[in-house]
């Protein structure tokens, strides 16, 4: 396995996985930076449709831009820029807590100039040392800066340190794009040496730390960060805001799960890993996307639909603006998946691709 792995790796950079990922309609899927025999096949897909335009019907999807921004003393979230127009390929969300002596990163980013960026940010306020990464889970524009931060500990759930340390076969340095690389930094993923299971508390001065596992979900590894005395948490991709939810390792009744036992808990800010900062109601939000599409998916899927005809026949309303309207293809497959009773943590690579051709055929201008 191994070697065919390194062969693969050998002969898609993980920069061409991503423009044959994007040529794909697949452009933002994590797993393409770090498993070649996923880029292999996903080499295989046609290509899509071209981009969806705004429904006037529905509202518009705002822009934000790239911030640190202080939610409590010495609790920051780091934004990146995202919205209609721009490219939001792999553009996640991070934290930082500064504690009396070290600080405490929560996800670490896509590429080495996103992490650099993020950690310039920090250094606007403060100098101290880095002591702990957190991984809220496995996708690689959450771990893939985790090399910048050493020698700190990084800490994630044990089913993200096992999705991890299967990344590493791949280029020993970062393939050059504008944005990402500068083609000379060295690539090295570092996956959790520290791990849970159920929950894990830091304290950072006064700062009450705690790590929550909420999968599965979004994967089956998920955790949140809970700051209890400031109300805050980082839900790491249980929270996609106005940017359309990826499902492809997910379990979604059970990530409708995990949104009620969030939206249980004494929460006001919630950072979501793709998106502007918001709160409850942004994540009732989305969860929206999820059960609408279940429901519609549902319907197809008696009546024997295909899941790439039944995402290129379902109307997802105003969800058609938000970021990344494709995604319903592996939502869609991910859900059929889930009611074959089918489902496991990986992604269905060939039911996708399968899906992506019927879904781009279908949607051609004209059809
Ligand atoms: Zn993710």
């Amino acid at each position: 396995m191994a070697a065919a792995a390194n062969t693969a790796a050998g002969r898609f950079s993980r920069r061409d996985a991503l423009k044959l990922g994007a040529r794909a309609g697949l452009a933002a899927l994590p797993f393409l930076n770090g498993v070649p025999r996923v880029i292999a096949q996903a080499a295989q897909v046609s290509p899509p449709s071209s981009p969806a335009r705004p429904n006037p019907n529905f509202p518009a999807v705002p822009s934000w831009e790239t911030e640190l921004r202080e939610l409590a003393p010495g609790v920051y979230a780091y934004i990146q820029a995202g919205g209609p127009g721009r490219d939001n390929v792999s553009v996640s969300n991070a934290g930082v807590v500064v504690g009396d002596d070290g600080v405490m990163v929560i996800d670490t980013l896509t590429a080495p100039i996103h992490a650099k960026n993020f950690i310039a940010a920090i250094r606007n306020v403060t100098d101290k040392p880095f002591r702990h990464v957190i991984n809220t889970h496995h996708h690689s524009d959450h771990v893939n800066g985790n090399q910048y931060f050493g020698p700190a500990e990084v800490v994630g759930h044990t089913y993200c340190r096992e999705e991890v340390l299967k990344m590493i076969p791949g280029p020993a340095t970062w393939p050059k794009r504008d944005g990402w690389a500068d083609g000379t930094e060295p690539r090295r993923i570092v996956a959790p040496s520290t791990t849970f299971d159920e929950k894990m508390t830091f304290h950072y001065g006064s700062t009450v730390v705690d790590l929550i596992f909420m999968g599965p979900a979004h994967t089956y590894g998920d955790i949140v960060v809970h700051l209890p005395q400031h109300r805050l948490l980082f839900a790491g991709d249980i929270a996609f805001y106005y940017v359309a939810p990826f499902a492809q390792n997910a379990h979604v009744t059970k990530w409708l799960s995990a949104v009620d036992r969030i939206t249980a808990m004494d929460v006001q800010t919630i950072v979501p890993g793709h998106g502007p900062i918001g709160g409850k109601a942004e994540l009732t939000d989305m969860a929206g996307y999820f059960v609408l599409l279940k429901r519609e998916a549902r319907k197809r899927y008696d009546a024997k639909m295909s899941p790439g005809r039944a995402a290129a026949d379902i109307s997802m309303g105003k969800y058609e603006n938000w970021i990344g309207p494709e995604r319903i293809v592996m939502d869609t497959v991910r859900l059929y998946a889930e009611f074959d009773g089918t489902l496991v943590p990986s992604m269905d690579v060939e039911g996708t691709r399968k899906a992506t051709e019927e879904y781009n055929a279908l949607k051609q201008p004209g059809r």
